[in-house]
């Protein structure tokens, strides 16, 4: 390898280069879908990112796990532990049960994720399948010493952990000072649930009997609890979207070192938000994009791929749908001059090097981008050699250049037998015949032009 892989951690607020706590193997966790609605074209550049963290680790020859979750309970409409559950929510605004609609969204992401050319993870880990886990884990940290109980639930106390909030850089004292008097029977703003119990004469859909009482976990101990499981006390690379970090993630660590005395993972990556007019791209705010958006103007969901490409994920990236037309075009032209080349020959040792050089440095794929475009506009001379090379690239890429196919116009049978009538009408200077013939074809839609040597068929 030319460069050895560095990644922006945002832990140490630094690039660090990669190494394996395992060699050859690399763990990778990455905070999936609450699944109480569609996914927004968002939080799929948030999976696109993790995606291409993937496939760059691949590339570095890591045997990867990745494990994702799917949050289908505990999201409340709040960070702050206030508000109604997500799920629940979306139950009583579909008219279908909880669990209904988290399988019906959990299937409509999974869709979208493979029409995005998305590897399945590895392990696709439920909340809800998990929840003896999680209880255990609450457990430990009680036992630890670190919680307290208040009439709606257990509570991590934050201030016992003098590292709390360290990947945020939170401002304890700032918040300390600011504190409204709605906290409730939190001890300080930042504390967080574990466990909440159900409200009392209630019978929620979701819910479970624990050490504490009938309730349900709070939304971060599942990460926790699942990517501890799944992927050991502390392993190489946990993923979310920016705004998980000053919440999500930093309460996933805190529990993690009550538990277990590590911060879960060697290092923490954040992609950058999907604004839209310059503004947070959310499903609460109501109206937003999913890809079946973009699919039902025409698009093809690689373009929308293509597009997250030519961002770095450490930088916001307002979508416009003049951008998405600039990746759909630059897409199809990047499938066609593929398609065009011959094949047979072995990725340039050069190209694959300046290549690595870029998605190396913290996966800079805007460059790798410019790198192939470069290569296609042809300084090599074996066109072979550019289709392999190309070939190469897109397993980081993913834009499935080589499964592409033009779109090839089949005509039906009745439309050729009935332009042969017409050809065969006209040598026959039967002028009136060949004309109704024609007004045939073209209510079938179809167009006949002669040509010197005969006719073409075109679609109307
Ligand atoms: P959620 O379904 O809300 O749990 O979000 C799924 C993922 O999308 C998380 O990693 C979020 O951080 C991420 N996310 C949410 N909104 C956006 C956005 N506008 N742009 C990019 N990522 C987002
Ligand atoms: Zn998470």
């Amino acid at each position: 390898m030319p460069t050895a892989l560095k990644l922006y951690d945002n832990y140490t607020r630094s690039l660090r280069g990669f190494e394996a706590l395992k060699a050859g193997a690399a763990g990778l966790y990455t905070c999936g879908p609450t699944v109480y609605d569609y996914q927004h074209i968002g939080n799929f550049r948030t999976f696109l990112f993790e995606d291409l963290l993937r496939r760059v680790l691949e590339w570095n020859g890591y045997e990867v796990t990745h494990v994702m979750n799917v949050t289908d309970v505990g999201h409340l409409t709040s960070d702050a532990d206030t508000g109604e559950d997500k799920m629940e929510k979306g139950a009583r605004r579909t008219g279908k049960t909880a669990w209904e609609i988290a399988e019906l969204y959990t299937g409509a992401f999974l869709e979208d994720m493979r029409a995005l050319n998305i590897e399945d993870p590895t392990i696709l880990c439920r909340a809800t399948d998990h929840i003896r886990e999680q209880i255990e884990f609450i457990a430990d940290i009680e036992r630890n010493g670190y919680t307290y109980r208040t009439s709606d639930g257990i509570y991590v106390d934050t201030s016992k952990q003098p590292d709390y909030g360290y990947l945020a850089r939170l401002d304890k004292a700032g918040l300390e000072a600011g504190k409204r008097v709605d906290l409730g029977e939190k001890r300080h703003p930042t504390d967080f649930a574990l466990w909440k119990f159900s409200p009392s004469g209630e019978k929620r859909q979701m819910e479970w009997p624990s050490p504490w009482g009938t309730g349900f976990p709070g939304w971060h101990i599942e990460c926790s609890a699942m990517a501890q499981k799944y992927l050991g006390d502390f392993f190489d690379v946990h993923c979310g979207g920016e705004d998980h970090i000053p919440v999500h993630h930093t309460n996933e660590i805190a529990q993690t070192e009550a538990r277990v005395g590590t911060r879960l993972a060697n290092f923490w990556m954040h992609g950058y938000f999907l604004l839209a007019n310059d503004a947070k791209m959310a499903k609460s705010a109501g109206e937003f994009l999913r890809l079946k958006s973009l699919t039902d103007r025409g698009y093809d969901p690689l373009a929308y791929r293509y597009l997250c490409l030519t961002a770095h994920y450490r930088s916001q990236l307002n979508f416009t749908f003049d951008a998405l037309d600039a990746a759909a075009t630059a897409l199809e032209r990047m499938r066609r001059g593929f398609h065009a080349l011959p094949a047979g020959g072995e990725p340039d040792a050069a190209y694959v090097d300046r290549f690595t050089v870029e998605i190396n440095e913290d996966l800079n794929i805007p460059k790798a981008l410019a790198i192939a475009w470069e290569l296609l506009r042809g300084d090599v001379v074996d066109l072979r050699v550019t289709k392999a090379t190309l070939a190469a690239f897109d397993r980081v890429f993913g834009l499935g250049l080589e499964a592409w196919q033009p779109k090839q116009e089949t005509i039906p049978e009745v439309v050729r037998a009935l332009a042969a009538a017409r050809a065969a009408a006209r040598a026959a200077k039967q002028w009136a015949e060949a004309d109704r013939l024609r007004a045939e074809l073209r209510a079938a839609g179809w167009e006949v032009e002669d040509e010197p040597d005969g006719y073409a068929l075109k679609r109307r």
